[in-house]
């Protein structure tokens, strides 16, 4: 069953000196019985009886298990091995200090993936005599708090609940008074009827008197080797399986958060600096993947918003290659432009309507802006006035049937006399804030006289700059009283100061608007082609923005050489289409958190702290490591898997990749928060890529900063581990 073939050991310190701890040794072990190995002390037999137990490896020879050579395990058989048919009873006991006896014995057990009961463990304490005066188990006790012949006991106890095939012990009953050397040496007389016990001792009297087999050693070689008995044979027996036990998720667990709290500082500045890095990684993926338009017509919709303007952005690459061969590459904007082509596709779904707004380069300069821009110091700050100060923002077509219903307007509640919309290309709607404007300031008509007016009916029937007549004046969707609680009669810096205010301003306001009637601008100006477009919202971001890709479009001009002086030119137009709504503002407002040099700040802060932060982590770990080597090693001697060990390691870091993932996301769901409550806007979201991309770099890092510590230790031999080496 067990065999050693010219085992060789050479040690070989740092210095470089060499020693030859075993010089080819051979022997074939009995299946059953006892064997002692005696011998003087740096004879070799505790590092005979490491090998046996394949807690090192042997630098000549092989072992042979069951007729198969050591030099044919993987690193899962002498996993296999030493879990399920060794039982290792170290000199210096090698128990885990922090555990109680009972845990320490278990482990054993759940190692082999048994279930060490309670009872079970109290049966073999009794057996092994480790009770206290009242007959209880000493289960419940801390190993520190025990005696060196109890130590000794418990390290027994620990290789007997396996209950293995092989049981080596070196030295055993060094610690222990002869009454119990005794009563140990008839324990294992006992149980070696069925098993094989291999005992390392300087004990020549108990080895004739229990030994079946004595062995000796002198400078690595055997000197003698004694059968005094012969059990004989025995069927093979089952005490072990093949499957390794997995040690269970709560020990897992605990070992390894045990750790956590050995070095706190060291612990804690990792975990700020992570926060840091991992805060402005995630918050920067907030922002590169806002999606601005969704938010913006979100926000319109909550703020009741009904109608919205939608624009082209036109982009232009070109690429010129000149005759001589070098080239030019340019990017430049370029007017605008949405055609009859785009309208026709917008009016084709039915969930919105339309309405075509003339340019206002076509229309008379200065038109609706009268004597409305040559305003005081206080006028001029008077948000209220501010958006009438360029004249009419937009003038926009509107069929007199379905006008009203289509931009949501409602005839002036104040007006007595008829208010309709234009019915032919002279006349002009106007909306009830610019009725205010022309009573506050006076309007002048087609000639430029300034008129005194007192109340909306007396704009009704006259004629306005560019030979328009009023016909109507309508009340917009949108809320003027809102804006009017800021109309100051005096001079103040509100305007100027408000934020919020001048963002505001900055939108898009249907109470700043005029509107002519349907077709307008193809009667009176055939040659123009592009339009902005007054939009009914549907209300539903997704169909919205389903509409705003369907007219966004490109094309390509190219000329040729023979066509262009011999040089190679090629235009790329791409025209987009966007929407504006009197939200635009707060989007331009936080536009530098969206712009790359924002985003590459970010992301070279969060790389310089992850790199520090995953440093420091790993700093800790090899620290913390360090203290639990020995911890570690006595597993692996128990059979613990080389993944059993890197779980534990990994457990810790990634409970501190949880703490900086939680905090994080706490910090920049925060930061979002603020932002979105300044800017009134549900434009920074934290959604499932900057969710996902926090969980990798959390993680990441801690998988990075544990695979170099927990590796290391993984690879070597379970005996290097105990004594640090
Ligand atoms: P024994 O158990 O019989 O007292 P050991 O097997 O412990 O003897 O040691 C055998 C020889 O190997 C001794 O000379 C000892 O100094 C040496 N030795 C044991 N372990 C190491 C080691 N890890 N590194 C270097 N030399 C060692
Ligand atoms: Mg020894």
């Amino acid at each position: 069953m067990l065999e050693v073939k010219d085992l060789e050991k050479t040690y070989e310190s740092r210095s470089g000196v060499r020693v030859k701890a075993l010089k080819g040794i051979s022997l074939n072990f009995p299946e059953k019985g006892m064997v002692f190995i005696l011998g003087k002390s740096g004879s070799g037999k505790s590092t005979l009886l490491n090998l046996l137990g394949s807690l090192d490896c042997p630098t000549g020879g092989e072992i042979i298990v069951d007729g198969r050579s050591s030099k044919n395990f993987s690193n899962k058989d002498f996993d296999v091995y030493r879990n399920n048919r060794i039982g290792f009873i170290f000199q210096e006991f090698n128990l885990i200090d922090n555990y109680t006896v009972g845990v320490n014995i278990a482990l054993a057990a759940e190692l082999q993936g048994k279930k060490a009961s309670r009872s079970a463990v109290d049966a073999v304490l009794r057996e092994l005599d480790l009770t206290d005066g009242d007959g209880n188990t000493l289960y419940e006790r801390r190993i520190n708090e025990l005696s060196g012949g109890q130590k000794q006991r418990v390290a027994i106890a620990r290789a007997l609940i396996k209950n293995p095939q092989i049981i080596l012990a070196d030295e055993p009953t060094g610690a222990l008074d002869s009454e119990s050397g005794t009563e140990l040496y008839e324990l294992f007389a006992r149980l070696s009827s069925d098993r094989l016990i291999i005992i390392v001792s300087h004990d020549t009297e108990s080895a004739k008197q229990y030994g079946d087999r004595i062995i000796e050693l002198r400078d690595g070689t055997i000197v003698s080797e004694t059968i005094l008995r012969e059990k004989g044979q025995i069927a093979a027996p089952d005490y072990y399986g093949t499957a390794l036990g997995k040690l269970p998720l709560k020990r897992t667990l605990s070992m390894g958060l045990a750790g956590f709290g050995c070095k706190p500082l060291r612990l804690a500045i990792s975990v700020i600096l992570a926060v840091i890095s991992f805060t402005f990684a995630c918050f920067a993926t907030v922002s590169a993947t806002t999606d601005v338009m969704t938010a913006e017509l979100k926000t319109a919709y909550k703020n009741g918003a009904k109608t919205a303007v939608i624009t082209a952005d036109s982009v232009c690459e070109s690429y010129t290659k000149y005759s001589d061969g070098h080239t030019n590459r340019n990017t430049f904007e370029c007017t605008p432009t949405l055609t009859e082509e785009q309208i026709e596709l917008l009016s084709e779904t039915d969930d919105c309507t339309v309405m075509k707004i003339v340019p206002s380069w076509v229309l008379p300069a200065g038109i609706g802006i009268g004597n409305l821009g040559r305003r005081s110091a206080p006028e001029k700050y008077n948000p209220y006035n501010n958006l009438s100060a360029g004249g009419f923002r937009r003038v926009v077509e509107l069929n007199s049937e379905s006008g009203e219903t289509d931009a949501c307007l409602k005839p002036d509640a104040r007006l007595t006399v008829e208010c309709r919309l234009p019915q032919n290309f002279n006349e002009i709607a106007i909306t009830d804030y610019w009725a205010d404007m022309y009573i506050r300031f006076g309007f002048a008509d087609s000639s430029g006289v300034l008129h005194k007016i007192t109340s909306p009916d007396d704009l009704i029937g006259r004629t306005i700059e560019g030979g328009f007549t009023i016909c109507g004046i309508y009340s917009t969707e949108e809320d003027k009283e809102w804006l009017k609680q800021y109309d100051y009669n005096e001079y103040n810096y509100e305007y100027v100061t408000n934020d919020y205010l001048r963002r505001w301003l900055d939108g898009e306001h249907s109470m700043s608007y005029a509107f002519v009637n349907d077709g307008y601008c193809a009667e009176n100006f055939p040659d123009v082609t592009t339009y902005d477009m007054l939009y009914r919202l549907s209300g539903n971001a997704a169909i919205d923005k389903k509409l705003i890709d369907k007219i966004s479009y490109s094309y390509c001009v190219e000329w040729l050489p023979e066509e262009n002086l011999g040089s190679y030119t090629r235009l790329d137009y791409s025209i987009s289409a966007a929407f504006r709504t009197r939200y635009a503002g707060y989007v331009a407002a936080t536009e530098f958190l969206r712009d790359e040099l924002f985003l590459t700040a970010a992301t070279i802060i969060s790389i310089v702290f992850a790199v520090f932060s995953a440093l420091l982590l790993m700093n800790f770990l090899f620290a913390d490591m360090a203290v639990r080597k020995r911890e570690l090693g006595i597993l692996r001697s128990l059979g613990a898997r080389t993944f059993d060990v890197v779980k534990i390691c990994m457990i810790e870091s990634f409970a501190t990749a949880c703490i900086d993932f939680v905090l994080s996301l706490i910090l920049t769901g925060v930061a979002c928060v603020i932002l979105n409550a300044k800017y009134s806007f549900g434009l920074f979201v934290v959604g499932i890529i900057p969710l996902a991309s926090l969980l990798l770099l959390c993680f990441g890092t801690a998988a990075l900063a544990t695979i170099v510590p927990a590796v290391r230790l993984a690879v070597k031999k379970p005996i290097d581990v105990i004594n640090n080496k």
